[in-house]
């Protein structure tokens, strides 16, 4: 095995595992990202009962520091992640997370904070509202963390530099403007679709850390997550688990999420102009 090879093994190894969500509950979709509320309810009761505590994103980020040492905090600790931000998360997921002690980070698509859900593919009948600033800052104040998810949940590996970096730097520039520098420290890329272009203009537009999906790199920028999906219905998510069961489930995750480009293939399409679409 080659060095770097070996030294991003053991970075990962140290990093904490990052699971995310989407929606919990609500209207059904025609899409894998809903958990219901009974599934999401039921895990984060069987982790805190079995003494998983979660990270704030400041405490994620120093464990990534080299020298930390991982006893400095427990080792059944997690960061809970939602992307996308939906306005349910503040009616019935965050007071539930916060009655069993958990806290979380939550990914904004800022362009669309207390907006309806235009950005995305339409699965649902009605349109999705987003969470507003207020609520976002209320629960800011109670230890919830907010960071970036773009500003308009674009591909940014199919951007072009300037665009690409519009996202980034617009998002990152109205997080720090509502919510002040530390919400404006990471950026979970839409998709999780990201390279080294992307990781590169991450970095130079401010960002220390970046999330993507399943696979991580070594490097800060490139961070991988566990997504869980509407078939993870187990009391742990496949993420956390460390028996076969759990190697199968990431694997299914992993290749799920390379499915998501074709939600990506469809919304160009369909913002492309009429001339480009098929009859
Ligand atoms: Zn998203």
């Amino acid at each position: 095995m080659r060095n770097a090879e070996l030294k991003d093994q053991r970075r990962s190894a140290l990093q904490p595992p990052v699971l995310c969500y989407h929606r919990i509950g609500g209207p059904a979709e025609l899409g894998v990202t809903r958990v219901a509320k009974s599934v999401f309810a039921r895990q984060m009761t069987t982790l805190a009962r079995a003494g998983w505590k979660t990270l704030t994103l400041d405490q994620f980020a120093e464990r990534l520091r080299p020298g930390h040492s991982a006893f400095r905090t427990p080792h059944s600790a997690f960061l809970l992640t939602f992307d996308d931000g939906y306005a349910s998360l503040a009616e019935h997921v965050y007071p539930f997370l916060a009655d069993v002690g958990f806290a979380a980070t939550t990914f904004l698509v800022t362009d669309y904070v207390g907006r309806l859900n235009t950005w995305d593919v339409r699965y649902t009948w009605h349109r999705l509202a987003h969470l507003d600033w207020d609520t976002v800052g209320r629960w800011q104040e109670r230890g919830f963390d907010f960071a970036s998810h773009t500003a308009s949940h674009r591909r940014l590996t199919w951007l072009s530099d300037a665009e690409a970096a519009a996202e980034l730097e617009q998002s990152r520039e109205t997080l720090l403007h509502r919510l002040g520098p530390q919400a404006a420290r990471a950026v979970a890329y839409p998709f999780g679709a990201r390279d080294e272009r992307v990781e590169r203009l991450a970095c130079a537009a401010g960002y220390e850390l970046g999330f993507g999906s399943v696979r991580g790199n070594g490097s800060p920028l490139a961070l991988p997550r566990l997504p869980v999906y509407l078939w993870d219905v187990g009391s742990v998510p496949f993420g956390l688990r460390g028996d076969g069961l759990g190697w199968l489930g990431r694997t299914v995750a992993h290749a799920a999420s390379r499915c998501a480009v074709g939600t990506s293939l469809m919304l160009k399409l369909l913002s492309a102009p009429r001339s480009l679409l098929p009859l």
